[in-house]
């Protein structure tokens, strides 16, 4: 737990954790708790949790399932989990067989392909968390309150789209890897501290220059991306990310949430499932590459960068399609394949090294 959730606790707020992105945090802040995104990092490693998963589950699930199995989630006062993968889906099992805390968990089901009865379907699943929420903590999400909750969201998502922005310019005044960090603090403590914090960042961008001159600039997605130093480790190297398609990146911000409706539960439905989409959306590649090829025109892109943790289904998928699309676009591309927290920092250097070399020498002969 951060020190700003300690603070929190101390004074007797609650907070509820949440796997991953299509779980609305404003129905959870409504509700009175600080939403906090679960994640990997910090992970002692996976001695513990191997036993419950096999050789072919992702390193990613491997390190939360861990964390929680050494107490390090017992901070949270309610979990809601989700059908994002079949690693995730097993975890949530593994957590109920392991009989981890906490005592609140809600499993919510949401729809793999877009359509209205999807949103329909959706919004149905929503009522049913937020039922389940108000009966176990005996609180009242009202329209008002909901309203209230997503009108914060809204400004904190403009906030940090007003930063991603900035990264458009050929001065750039935050690295990929600094964004990240700011992403992973800003889902881990209240709303209210985020938009405050973010607005300060944002007054002290003006000016300042993260840029190198043989820098190359790429557009980085994939997914179970947390650590820092990984994107440092890329950006060292020359390779300067000014945007991305990661969980905790661009498809947080992407779209706002509809305000002043009679019913801001089909709001969130609506947003949350149309906005821009993971893998576990199977219907949609098309609308991903296209947002990827609008990234690297609107961004200035040299190229992109393909993350991917081993044994992830919809990733692996997904990094080969996207492969074939940028060799018809003529973008260069790299895909790298690793373990979460995995280190093999050498071969990871050597290769975007290459990479880099490779795509100034190609700018060089236009
Ligand atoms: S990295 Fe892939 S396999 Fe692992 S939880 Fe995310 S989507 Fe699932």
């Amino acid at each position: 737990m951060n020190f700003r959730l300690e603070l929190e606790k101390a004074e007797g707020r609650k907070i509820m954790g949440y796997f991953c992105s299509y779980v609305p945090e404003e129905l959870i802040h409504a509700a009175g708790f600080i939403p906090y995104r679960m994640r990997a990092v910090e992970s002692a490693g996976t001695k513990d949790s191997s036993g419950y998963f096999s050789s072919t589950n992702c390193s990613y699930v491997k390190h939360c399932f861990d964390k929680a199995l050494n107490g390090k989630f017992d901070f949270l006062d309610g979990l809601v989990f989700m059908n994002g993968c079949d690693h995730s889906r097993r975890m949530y099992d593994n957590w109920l067989h392991a009989g981890i805390k906490p005592d609140f968990m809600h499993f919510l089901t949401v729809p793999h392909i877009l359509s209205g009865m999807a949103v329909d379907h959706y919004t149905g699943q929503l009522n049913k968390l937020k039922s389940s929420i108000e009966n176990a903590f005996q609180v009242n999400i009202t329209p008002s309150v909901l309203e209230e909750s997503v009108s914060l969201y809204n400004k904190k998502r403009a906030l940090l789209r007003t930063i991603s922005e900035m990264r458009k310019h050929d001065i750039v005044p935050v690295r990929g890897s600094e964004f990240l960090k700011i992403m992973s603090a800003t889902t881990a403590i209240p709303v209210e501290d985020s938009i405050t914090i973010l607005q300060d960042i944002i007054k002290n961008l003006d000016g300042r220059s993260v840029s190198s001159g043989n820098d190359i600039r790429v557009v980085f997605t994939g997914c179970g991306t947390e650590e820092v130093e990984y994107l440092e480790l890329i950006e060292d190297c020359g390779a300067s990310i000014v945007a991305d398609k990661i969980c905790l990146g661009s498809p947080y911000y992407a779209t706002l949430v509809k305000e002043n409706t009679d019913d801001p539960v089909s709001a969130l439905s609506e947003r949350y499932l149309t906005n821009l989409s993971c893998p576990r959306m199977v219907d949609d590649f098309r609308r991903r590459i296209q947002s990827i090829k609008q990234s690297i025109e609107s961004f200035h892109a040299d190229a992109l960068i393909l993350d991917k943790l081993e044994f992830c289904t919809y990733f692996s998928g997904e990094s080969l399609l996207f492969q074939k699309e940028m060799k018809e676009l003529g973008v260069p591309v790299i895909a790298l394949d690793r373990e979460f927290l995995g280190g093999n920092t050498g071969q990871i250097k050597t290769r975007v090294q290459a990479f880099c070399e490779k795509v100034n020498n190609l700018k060089a002969k236009i």
